[in-house]
């Protein structure tokens, strides 16, 4: 029925069925004139972008173009999910235009927090997966925290460029683009988005008032992220909305802390000393005797310990067990990509497990803080 309808705006095929993929338009929004999609329907009234998804490889082949033109690429990446949320490769497609790194949600990290410290971690980290990045940027896309900075960043090495904001979801990029917006034109001018020439249909872009674009791309998915796993519901609660008080747990070998059904962290071996928790205080954490462990999982799994609830643990896949061995003198965090993670400052050693949802990735890493 709508097989040869196009948007109006950006020229993608209509359809009705899944309002979180392309070309989505409400059955009653195909009598306006003319037709265009949800997305650019956002865009044109509320100044407002909204994503839609791809996974890494779609998204990477999108992007194959990118090196053949002169742009500029921000990437913006969550810091309470670094590892889960960098777009490996992403360096590859882009030829040789530069890119930007965004740390966004920087509200998350406790109040103290020393961000210099952060800004060269994360330049460290992002050497080691490969990624040549011209600048970090801490932010809060949200809570307007080092936006100022961003603006600038992105004025140094604009030149004339477009702009590519590409990033995983939920990692704050509609928001950000939002804001991007706002400064960039005219509020009172009307938007217009157009199919960007050459590709398929997934790149929206936004002209500015000073010729240049923003380009809008798909958030990736990435299944290895607890958030990506995960329902609705719990979703909200896995992404914290406030500065995260770090949890700290004096542990003694074999003892365990379950974070509901969704992850759960034995201490095997080792002597005893302090674990610190960053993880969303909205999940409650449970510690046992690791010897009870089993049983207690399979007594109140989606009840005591939840979330998720019954039904939804159903849906997620079962619990994978990772040994970690943190080395003597080691200072790291084991991430949970997701959830948060674990630093485990051991002048002994410590023999850990970590118990994730299958897929889910589980990282060690230098200390964030
Ligand atoms: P997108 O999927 O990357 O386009 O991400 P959105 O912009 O839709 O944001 C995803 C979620 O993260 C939403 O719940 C936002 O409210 C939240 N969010 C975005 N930016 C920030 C931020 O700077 N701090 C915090 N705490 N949350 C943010």
């Amino acid at each position: 029925r709508n097989d040869e309808q196009r948007c109006a705006g950006c020229g993608v095929k209509l359809q009705t069925e899944d309002s979180g993929q392309l070309g989505y338009v409400p059955e009653q929004a195909l009598q306006r004139e003319p037709i265009i999609c949800q997305r650019c329907f956002r865009i044109k009234n509320y100044n407002e972008s909204s994503s839609i998804t791809l996974n890494q490889d779609d998204f990477l082949r999108l992007l194959t173009h990118v090196g053949a033109t002169k742009s500029l690429v921000v990437n913006i990446v969550d810091i309470f999910d670094f590892e889960g949320s960098l777009i490996s490769g992403l360096a590859r497609f882009v030829g040789n235009n530069p890119i930007v790194l965004v740390v966004n949600k920087i509200d998350l990290l406790p109040k103290v927090t020393n961000f210099n410290r952060i800004v060269n971690w994360v330049q460290r980290q992002a050497k080691e997966a490969g990624l040549k990045v011209v600048e970090v940027v801490l932010c809060s896309a949200k809570r307007n925290m080092g936006f100022e900075r961003v603006l600038e960043v992105l004025d140094e090495h604009r030149d004339g460029r477009d702009i590519y904001v590409v990033g995983a979801t939920n990692v704050g990029k509609s928001t950000l683009i939002n804001r991007l917006i706002r400064d960039y034109s005219d509020l009172d001018a009307e938007l217009t988005t157009s199919q960007y020439p050459g590709t398929t249909l997934d790149l929206v872009r936004i002209p500015l008032d000073d010729g240049t674009s923003i380009i809008d791309t798909p958030g990736i998915v990435y299944k290895h992220r607890l958030t990506e796993l995960v329902g609705k519901k719990d979703l909200m609660k896995l992404m914290p909305d406030k500065p995260i008080k770090p949890l700290v747990f004096q542990l003694n070998e074999k003892q365990t802390i379950f974070f509901g059904s969704l992850v759960r962290f034995d201490f095997v071996q080792g002597e005893r000393q302090s674990f610190t928790f960053y993880v969303t205080n909205a999940i409650q954490a449970h510690r046992t005797k690791l010897e009870r462990a089993d049983e207690l999982y399979e007594e109140h799994k989606g009840e005591l310990l939840s979330p998720p609830t019954k039904d939804e643990l159903e849906l997620l896949p079962k619990l994978t067990k990772h040994p970690i061995r943190v080395p003597k003198g080691g200072n790291v965090d084991v991430s949970i990509s997701g959830l948060g993670w674990v630093k485990v400052n051991s002048a002994a050693g410590a023999d850990l497990a970590i118990h994730v949802p299958k897929g889910v990735k589980v990282a060690v890493r230098e200390s964030l803080i």
